[in-house]
C-alpha cells in the first residue's frame, strides 16, 4: 500500500473501533428498538424505557470528554450511530440526533467550563437536551425570532413562545434563542441554558405528526421565565452565531437520519421482492425490478459518501458547511426517492400498515424541512458558491 492509501482510506471503510461501535448500535436497534417500532408509531409517542438505554449504552455523550463521562469520540461516531438507529427507526435516531449533533455541540463549543462540569456528566447520563430556535412565526426566517429576554439585574427573564421543540416532552435541558436588544436585530439574539424546572417555564401542545410519530414534537411557553446570568451560553449577542454554526454540524446528523431511513426501506424492498412471487416467479427475477434497485442502491451509495464526507471534514477540523448543507439536501431527496420506490415494489401492501415500507415514506418527509428546508439548504450553497 503506498503512503497515500494509508493516510487516506476510503470514506467507507470503518476503522475498528468505527466497526464496533457500528455493530453494538445496529445489534440494540434490532433488538432493543424494533419489537416497538409500530407500536410507537401508532401511539405517537416513544417507548420511555429506550431512552435511559441510549445513555447507558453511551449513546448521549458520543463527542462529550471522558472525564465528563463522554465517549470522547467522534461526529462519525455519531453519524454512524444515527444511521443505524434510523434503519430501524428514525424516531429513535432523532432523540440521539438532537442531543448530540445539536445540544451538545453547541454546549461543548460555546459553553464555559463551569457548564460543562454542571451539565456534561447528566448529559451523559440522564439529562436529555433540546434545541428551541423556531417560533410560530419564525422557521426559515429563523432570526427574526420574536421572544425576548430582559435584564433584571441578577437573572434575565424570557417571554416568548417555541414551537416544534424536539425531545421537547421528556427533554430536562434546553437551549433556548431569545432577542436581548431588538434594536439591535439579530445581533441582539442570545442563547440560553433552561433547565425544564425553571419558574416561568411550561412544555405546551404536543404535535400529531406524518412522520417521526414517536419522535416529540412540542410547543414551549416561556412566562418571564427567571434564568440565572450563569446560563448565557456564550457571549450575549451571538445566539445568531450559535444557531448557524451548530446547525451546520446538527445537518450532518440529519443526513444520517435520511440515510438510515432509505437504507432501512431498500433492505426491506430487497428482501420484499425475493419472496414476492408473480406471473409464477419471484418479482425479484424482472428485470425492470433489478434496475429500481440497482437505482436505489447508487442513489443511496451518493448520499452516504456525502454524509460521510462533511463528518470526516468536521472532524478533521476543515470547512464542511457546504458540504454540510449539500448532504443534508441530497440524502434528504434520496430518502424521499427511495422509500417512495421502496413503497410501490411492496404493490399494495406497501400502503397497509402491516408492512413497515409505509412508515419509512412518512419519515423520510421530515429531511427536507427541518434544520432548514431545502431551499434553505439551496440559498446557503448558492451563497458559498457565489462567494467563490
Ligand atoms: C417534526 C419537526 C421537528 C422540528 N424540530 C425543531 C427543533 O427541535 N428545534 C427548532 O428550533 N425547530 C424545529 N423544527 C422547525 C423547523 O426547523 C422549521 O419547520 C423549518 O425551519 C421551516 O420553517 P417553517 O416551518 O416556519 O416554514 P417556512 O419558513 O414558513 O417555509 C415554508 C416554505 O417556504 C419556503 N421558503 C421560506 N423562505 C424562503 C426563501 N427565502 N426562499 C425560498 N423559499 C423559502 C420554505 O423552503 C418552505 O418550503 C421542527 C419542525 C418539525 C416539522
Amino acid at each position: 500500500m503506498s503512503d497515500l492509501a494509508t493516510a487516506a482510506p476510503p470514506l467507507t471503510h470503518l476503522s475498528e473501533e468505527e466497526t464496533m461501535f457500528r455493530d453494538a448500535v445496529r445489534e440494540f436497534a434490532q433488538t432493543e428498538v424494533a419489537p416497538h417500532v409500530h407500536a410507537m408509531d401508532a401511539a405517537g409517542k416513544f417507548n420511555a424505557d429506550i431512552i435511559p438505554r441510549f445513555f447507558e449504552l453511551g449513546l448521549m455523550g458520543i463527542e462529550i470528554p471522558e472525564r465528563f463521562g463522554g465517549a470522547g469520540g467522534s461526529m462519525f461516531l455519531a453519524v454512524l450511530a444515527i444511521e443505524e438507529l434510523a434503519r430501524v427507526d428514525a424516531s429513535a435516531a432523532i432523540y440521539v440526533d438532537v442531543h448530540n449533533t445539536l445540544f451538545n455541540n453547541a454546549l461543548l463549543r460555546w459553553g464555559g467550563s463551569e457548564q460543562h462540569e454542571r451539565y456534561c456528566p447528566r448529559l451523559t447520563t440522564e439529562l436529555l437536551g433540546a434545541f428551541a430556535l423556531s417560533e410560530p412565526a419564525s422557521g426559515s426566517d429563523a432570526f427574526a425570532l420574536e421572544t425576548k429576554a430582559e435584564d433584571k439585574g441578577d437573572h434575565w427573564e424570557l417571554t416568548g413562545r417555541k414551537f416544534w421543540i424536539t425531545n421537547g416532552a421528556e427533554a430536562g435541558l434546553f437551549i433556548i434563542f431569545a432577542n436581548t436588544d431588538f434594536t439591535k436585530g439579530y445581533k441582539g439574539i442570545t442563547a440560553f441554558l433552561v433547565e425544564r424546572e425553571f419558574p416561568g417555564f411550561a412544555v405546551g401542545k404536543k404535535e400529531d405528526k406524518l412522520g417521526i410519530r414517536a419522535s416529540s414534537t412540542t410547543e414551549l411557553i416561556l412566562e418571564a421565565c427567571r434564568v440565572p446570568k450563569a446560563n448565557v451560553l456564550g457571549p450575549v449577542g451571538q445566539g445568531y452565531k450559535i444557531a448557524i454554526e451548530t446547525l451546520n454540524e446538527g445537518r450532518i446528523g440529519i443526513g444520517a437520519q435520511m440515510i438510515g431511513v432509505a437504507s432501512g426501506a431498500l433492505a426491506a424492498a430487497t428482501a420484499y421482492v425475493q419472496e414476492r412471487k408473480q406471473f409464477g416467479k419471484a418479482i425479484a427475477e424482472f428485470q425492470g425490478v433489478q434496475f429500481q434497485l440497482a437505482q436505489m442502491a447508487t442513489d443511496l451509495e451518493a448520499a452516504r459518501l456525502m454524509v460521510y464526507n462533511a463528518a470526516r471534514l468536521k472532524d478533521a477540523g476543515m470547512p464542511f458547511a457546504r458540504e454540510a448543507a449539500m448532504a443534508k439536501l441530497f440524502s434528504s431527496q434520496v430518502a424521499d426517492r427511495v422509500t417512495s420506490q421502496s413503497l410501490e415494489l411492496f404493490g399494495g401492501y406497501g400502503y397497509s400498515k402491516e408492512y413497515p415500507a409505509e412508515k419509512y415514506y412518512r419519515d423520510a418527509k421530515i429531511g427536507t424541512i427541518y434544520e432548514g428546508t431545502s431551499n434553505m439548504q439551496l440559498q446557503t450553497i448558492a451563497k458559498l458558491l457565489l462567494k467563490g
